[in-house]
């Protein structure tokens, strides 16, 4: 298998629903997200998925929520903006501009979110 992973940092504010503690209230983070694309095949120049290209569909998902309150965008206005939640959120995105942009050849395999330097969440499936 192949992997290739690119990352990129964005900012947005948030405040976490139900949460007892600081992070109820309105709060910032430097967000740092890392996608992870895998897949066993490579293309006809020997690539798995060109960094540009993986780079560009990412900037499309960041573009939606940098410098915005997450709370006030879908899906989080219902969906608490957790570090989890957007881990999934990138994930589902990136998903399904791979499977356009691929047919399924290359696969999301795990998005990774720093909401501080010491503080991570990861999903896949
Ligand atoms: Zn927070």
């Amino acid at each position: 298998m192949f992997e290739v992973s690119v990352e990129d940092s964005f900012a947005a504010g948030h405040a976490l629903r139900g949460y007892r503690g600081k992070c109820e209230n309105p709060h910032g983070h430097n967000y740092k997200v890392r996608i992870t694309l895998a897949g066993d095949e490579l293309d006809s120049i020997g690539l798995l998925y060109d960094f540009k290209d993986l780079k560009q569909a990412m900037n499309q998902i960041i573009d939606r929520l940098d410098h915005q309150f997450l709370n006030d965008i879908e899906p989080f206005r219902q969906l608490n903006p957790s570090a989890e939640n957007m881990a999934r959120y990138f994930y589902q995105e990136a998903t399904s501009h791979l499977q356009q942009a691929t047919g399924g050849r290359v696969k999301v395999k795990q998005v990774k979110i720093w909401e501080t330097d010491s503080t991570t969440a990861t999903y896949f499936e």
